[in-house]
């Protein structure tokens, strides 16, 4: 198949674990005879240098039309002034609002090679498979906020058709792993919550093969380190999202393994690893680039529905999870390239 993918390398570590996942789709393009066509965009910090906006028209218009988006990371030391006009991370909330992209799908693992890195002590608890499906364009962070001297708000709202939208997709999303979803809400305090939760009952009536579970997102917090791996996909609004997947994160032993794909009405989608720019790593060929990897496996995924070529790049990352070579951040020496030339041979010799 033919398809146009644009890059946004960003800042920081951003182009280096990019340049790596860009290797991997190459080698999958050869491999499975596709049509892979590269352009890269600015985004963030360098944006900023080079045109004085953190995402300028060319690259969002670039992203429109492609079909699918690679994402490194955004910002650094150098442009975290708060008093500057304009910020890297503007530029990524207005690419996530233009595209769309409602759905935030982060799956996590615990690699049993890396299970000493993890900081769960049970052996019986690291067999973790989790797949966070975050709202992404609603809730408190895009509410109408007031201030003055000494009050200030932050309008919660959600409507039917944004949750009805994203828990969908969660169902959808289950009934492809092991059919159990678990719907977070503060539904005994919060009426946004009511909302959701009698959304998600609804819904759950159309998937009658998929068992659905509610649990109030303080209780959530810590089940996930108490009972890890009883999970599946769990569905949640926008803050609570955001917190129990860096609270999730923390448990796979390194922030440079785990990937993610925002997802919209289209195949159009927004691939990144969940890790920052790594300002104190970057430029030294040392960052792990499994996150931005896999990223890219979920692109072939979701925005290519190109299944068994997502398999054969997870199954090669896996294999070098588990023989090495590794990168610093999860106890190895080994360098960015090193690391993607380890996955290039495992999926040669595997695909
Ligand atoms: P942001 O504000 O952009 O989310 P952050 O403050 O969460 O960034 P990161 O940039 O993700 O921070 O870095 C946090 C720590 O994790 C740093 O010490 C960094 O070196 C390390 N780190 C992040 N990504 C990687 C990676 N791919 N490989 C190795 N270490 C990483
Ligand atoms: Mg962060």
């Amino acid at each position: 198949m033919k398809a146009h993918i644009v890059t946004l390398p960003g800042d920081g570590v951003g182009p280096e674990v990019t340049a790596a996942a860009v290797a991997v789709l190459q080698a999958v393009a050869a491999r499975y005879s596709h049509e892979f066509s590269f352009e890269e965009q600015a985004i963030g910090g360098c944006a900023i240098d080079a045109f004085g906006e953190p995402l300028p028209a060319a690259a969002l218009a670039a992203c429109q039309q492609a079909d699918a988006v690679l994402l490194g990371a955004v910002g650094g030391p150098k442009w975290s002034d708060p008093n500057a006009p304009v910020r890297p991370e503007q530029g990524l909330l207005a690419l996530r609002a233009a595209l769309g992209v409602y759905a935030n799908l982060r799956p996590l693992q615990v690699h049993p090679a890396l299970a000493a890195l993890s900081p769960l002590k049970n052996e019986k608890l690291k067999n973790v498979d989790v797949l966070f499906v975050r709202e992404l364009t609603g809730g408190a962070y895009f509410g109408a906020k007031t201030r003055t001297a000494d009050t200030a708000t932050d309008e919660c709202k959600y409507t039917v058709a944004e949750v009805e939208r994203v828990v969908r997709r969660a169902f959808d999303l289950a009934r492809d792993r092991r059919r159990h979803v678990t719907s977070v809400d503060k539904a005994n305090v919060l009426e946004t919550s009511r909302l959701w939760r009698s959304t998600v009952q609804r819904i759950a009536a159309d998937y009658p093969d998929v068992k659905l579970e509610h649990q109030l997102v303080d209780s959530m917090a810590m089940l996930l380190l108490t009972q890890p791996s009883r999970y599946d996909v769990v569905v949640t609004e926008n803050l609570f999202g955001d917190i129990l997947t860096d609270e999730a994160a923390a448990l796979a032993g390194s922030l440079g393994l785990l990937p993610s794909a925002s997802l919209g009405e289209g195949s159009n989608g927004l691939y990144e690893p969940i890790h920052g720019s790594a300002p104190d790593i970057a430029g030294q060929n040392v960052a792990n680039p499994t996150g931005a990897i896999l990223s890219a496996a979920m692109l072939l995924r979701h925005s290519l529905q190109l299944e068994a070529e997502a398999v054969a790049i997870e199954a090669a990352v896996d294999h070098v999870l588990t023989h090495g070579p590794h990168t610093r951040d999860i106890g190895g020496q080994a360098s960015t390239t090193q690391i993607r030339d380890a996955v290039l041979a495992a999926f040669e010799a595997h695909a």
